[in-house]
């Protein structure tokens, strides 16, 4: 069965008391154990109605949180309202009944508080909607209006209940107006109520005729089928799908904020960001809006030949906030592209300036560039990548800047780098066979969340300077404040020649990426049509005006909400708070730089002797924290913390608890 349904209106005083009483009495007739919930209530009685009339037994303080004897809107009724406080109620109701029946104030559009109307609640609450609406002429475009930006805003609309026929002056249009509205809104007409003496009369009638059907049932999901089907169809990234098929999936089916739901409606903290791509939680209003704004203009165009508006204003923005000295943007839709991008620029680059024997890459130790061939070719986690090596081509692999496992066996900061000496060796002996070095800057993501001690990205700038090599920073990860700065190589003042984004790019909504060149890079492509200096290189998607857009709404908030600012005492909230974890007798390190965390587990603390592969200790951690509510995604060994930038303080506490507990749990 459903949980609830929220009565709204066509507008204010259509008569959503006397329905949800008459919705509320027919559930009791059936032996259906009913809650009311009336969040906010200015002048007039119906939450009191509501009460005593359904006879529930909670105290109206309860029912009805938010009071005013004033006849105003609820944004001007109410000075403060806090909104966890009315979500909190709701579910304690919930939690007491069967099914719950939730009356709003006025249509959907009724603004609660500064950003946040009241299709906000109904989306928060996750309740489908009955709307009422006046009989009589001049309905059809409220109703149609109020049903359709319902659709758009992803609400579900049950049905539609006209209330207030002229039984007397023989009312004609509300018949054909029912027929038309149904035909408009394909939503079943679930009842028209007649004009009545007064409204106990009201409510009896429309307690007789509401067809209930239709809001009892929705059309609901059936896990079992999805499942099966996913098993059936799908082969899921970087999973073992014997376990998969073993397993009971869960299935996301909508987000908000921070959480995102499953098909049986449980609540999650999405605590990896996706996989590292969103920003500002989901549905963010401003991104949501600025691709439906673009949908209605041109979803694709090709920049092959052509031009689209949002991609240029994306690279203008783009460039404006870089690195001093990139200058031109090449788009594409993936991080591993961008990659892939950035490496045959960098290849073809030395050709066109006559070099062409610089041709190999230098990468690092536990490095992740992406998926695909030459992506993989600079890869430098074994697990995923050794498997390739016949298909790769040869580079020259340097050390991992790893303080906890040192490749040297020294401790920081008193081993003055000499993880970097064999980067430097590399690149003196070999230097006139090196096109560029390619690096995650500060954090290697993918690695193990390994972040890199202080000063170390600046002194690879000067030793690529020093040979004359390309320096390639891969941002994918990185970017886009994950490490508190716009981009993490800001930490050290470093200037790449070519700069990898995608990830954060459009806040975790569509996929696109953008490899960032040096202008002396660009013009060395530049040559008469007949040299054939072009860069043949391009994707079907291209600098999708739809991901551009987002894009720039991404940007935009950045601005507008000042995130880069208000993120700084999260990170030290999340510090102080991490430290706890030091006391868990498997916890070997924590890493953290900014929101990118990294806690690595070990069997033997003192010999830092790591838990074996088979044992997926990783995993078994973030499938246990589940139980709290929060999704996290292991690298390996490593459980890997990696909110949405806008988290609130509230929700990195739980976060960092239920990490706590389920460590403890799962290793104790
Ligand atoms: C995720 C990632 C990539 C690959 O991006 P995809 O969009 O998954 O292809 C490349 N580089 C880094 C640093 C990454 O974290």
């Amino acid at each position: 069965m459903n949980k609830g349904i929220f009565i709204t209106g066509t507008d204010t005083g259509v008569g959503k008391t006397v329905v949800a009483s008459a919705l509320a009495l027919r559930l009791k007739s059936e032996g259906i154990d009913v809650g009311l919930f009336k969040p906010f209530q200015s002048a007039g009685y119906d939450a009191k109605i509501f009460k005593e009339i359904v006879g529930v037994s909670e105290p109206l303080s309860l029912i009805n949180p938010y009071y005013s004897c004033l006849p105003l809107a609820p944004y001007k009724a109410f000075k403060r309202i806090n909104l966890r406080k009315v979500v909190m109620a709701y579910k304690e109701l919930a939690s007491r009944h069967d099914f719950m029946i939730v009356e709003g104030a006025g249509g959907l559009l009724v603004p609660i508080k500064k950003d946040y109307l009241m299709s906000d609640l109904i989306l928060e609450l996750g309740l489908p909607v009955l709307i009422i609406s006046r009989a009589g002429l001049g309905t059809i475009n409220h109703t149609l209006l109020t049903a359709s930006e319902a659709k758009n805003l992803g609400i579900e609309v049950r049905g539609i209940v006209i209330n207030g026929k002229d039984i007397k002056k023989s009312d004609i249009s509300v018949n054909s107006n029912a027929r038309v509205i149904k035909e408009f809104c394909k939503v079943p007409i679930l009842g028209i109520i007649p004009k009545c003496r007064n409204t106990e009369e009201a409510i009896d009638y429309a307690s007789k005729i509401i067809d209930i059907k239709a809001i009892l049932q929705g059309k609901g999901n059936n896990y079992r089928q999805l499942m099966q089907s996913d098993k059936k169809y799908i082969w899921h990234p970087f999973t073992q799908m014997k376990d998969w098929l073993k397993s009971r999936p869960l299935i996301i089916e909508e987000a908000k904020g921070c959480y995102l739901k499953d098909t049986a409606g449980k609540w999650y903290l999405d605590g990896v960001s996706s996989l590292w791509v969103n920003l500002y939680g989901h549905r963010k209003r401003e991104i949501d809006l600025a691709i439906k704004t673009q949908i209605d203009k041109v979803a694709h165009s090709t920049l092959l030949g052509l031009a689209n508006v949002p991609s240029v204003e994306l690279a203008k923005r783009l460039i404006e906030i870089a690195p001093a000295g990139l200058r031109k943007v090449f788009y594409s839709d993936n991080g591993s592209t961008a990659v892939e991008v950035a490496l045959k620029i960098a290849y073809q680059y030395w050709q066109h300036k006559g070099k062409t024997e610089k041709c190999k890459f230098v990468y690092l130790e536990n490095a992740y560039h992406g998926d695909t061939l030459g992506a993989v070719s600079v890869g430098g986690i074994d697990l995923f990548h050794k498997t390739f090596r016949p298909l790769l081509f040869n580079g020259f692999k340097a050390n991992s800047p790893y303080c906890y496992r040192c490749p040297e066996d020294k401790v920081y900061p008193g081993c003055h780098f000499a993880c970097l000496e064999k980067l430097e060796n590399i690149m003196r002996v070999n230097n006139r066979h090196i096109a560029a070095l390619i690096v995650e800057p500060i954090v290697q993501a993918a690695g193990g969340m390994i972040v890199w001690p202080q000063g170390i990205l600046k002194r690879m700038e000067q030793i690529c300077r020093r040979y004359n090599i390309l320096l390639i920073l891969d941002e994918v990860a990185t970017g886009f404040g994950r490490t508190g700065k716009m981009f993490a190589c800001e930490h050290e003042k470093v200037r790449p020649d070519i700069m990898c984004l995608s990830k954060g790019l459009t806040a975790g909504y569509l996929p696109l990426a953008a490899t960032l060149v040096r202008q002396e890079i660009y013009n060395a492509f530049l040559g008469d049509y007949r040299e054939k200096k072009t860069f043949f290189h391009g994707h079907s998607y291209t600098g999708n005006p739809l991901a551009c857009r987002a894009a720039i709404a991404n940007l935009d908030l950045f601005k507008k909400e000042k995130i880069l600012q208000g993120l700084r005492p999260k990170i030290e909230f999340l510090s102080k708070r991490l430290e706890h974890f030091r006391n868990l007798r498997c916890v070997g390190d924590i890493r953290q730089k900014g929101f990118m965390v990294g806690i690595e587990l070990v069997k033997d603390k003192p010999t830092k002797e790591p838990y074996a592969w088979e044992e997926k200790i990783g995993i078994k951690v973030c499938e246990h924290i589940r139980r709290y509510g929060v999704i996290l995604r292991p690298l390996g060994n490593v459980i890997v913390l990696m909110p949405p930038l806008t988290i609130s303080f509230f929700d990195l506490d739980r976060l960092v608890k239920a990490t706590y507990k389920s460590i403890e749990e799962v290793t104790g």
